[in-house]
């Protein structure tokens, strides 16, 4: 019988549900993945393109190879396909993709303006300053090797003029890495009308930084 990756599917599911409720997505807006391991090579699990969250179902998660061609599912992939698979090709470490276009991170990709370490957790799950890839249309092959770029090895890129890309380990931690997107990003917004937030000092970030690469299997620097 044909695998159906049900549990993987219905994870990238609860995960659409969460972001919804959270608030970090409107209308169609936003996608989710997962990376499923096969003996056979990788696939990943994500989110059908232009279905609205209030009427998202499991049918409405699609499983794709890394060339976007359909293995379960009849639906068409998220537009932001190719920046998926570009992510989980790069970082064998990243085992799940969460885009959105929350309010305050898109402030700040709009602004063009990247964010500094200003808050310990965001060193320590993000990897540090949140920086803004420059801009590419969406969907296209441009703006997936653009965000790779700007991620580097952390877990959390602004896409210019658009939104934000969060990675994990697996599918909780990138919804968690999103949700602190936002939160750094109302931070920031709100310290700027206080006269600008400060900077956490280089040597807590350099300790801080250590702990988020030893988690994500990078090794000392
Ligand atoms: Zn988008």
């Amino acid at each position: 019988m044909k695998q159906e990756f049900e549990d993987e599917r219905r994870e990238v599911l609860s995960a659409v549900e969460r972001i919804a409720d959270a608030g970090l997505v409107a209308g169609s807006s936003g996608n989710v993945s997962r990376r499923i391991t096969t003996p056979d090579g990788d696939l990943i699990a994500i989110t059908a393109s232009s279905v609205p969250y209030h009427r998202f179902t499991l049918a409405d998660v699609l499983v794709v190879d890394f060339d976007i061609e359909p293995v379960v599912g009849d639906g068409i992939p998220s537009s932001e396909s190719l920046t998926h698979v570009a992510m989980y090709r790069e970082r064998p470490d990243v085992g799940a993709v969460v885009h959105t276009h929350s309010l305050h991170a898109s402030a700040f990709a709009v602004a063009g303006k990247p964010i500094p370490a200003v808050l310990d957790e965001q060193v320590v799950i993000l990897g540090g300053a949140i920086e803004v890839a420059a801009y590419a249309s969406s969907a296209s092959e441009e703006l997936a090797r653009r965000a790779v770029e700007a991620l580097g090895e952390r877990a959390a890129v602004l896409l210019r003029q658009h939104g934000v890309v969060g990675v994990g380990r697996q599918l909780e931690e990138a919804v968690a890495v999103v949700e602190l997107v936002e939160r750094v990003a109302q931070v920031q917004a709100l310290a700027g009308m206080l006269g600008g937030a400060v900077e956490l000092p280089a040597e807590v970030v350099a300790r801080e930084r250590q702990v988020y690469r030893m988690l994500h299997g990078f090794g000392p620097e």
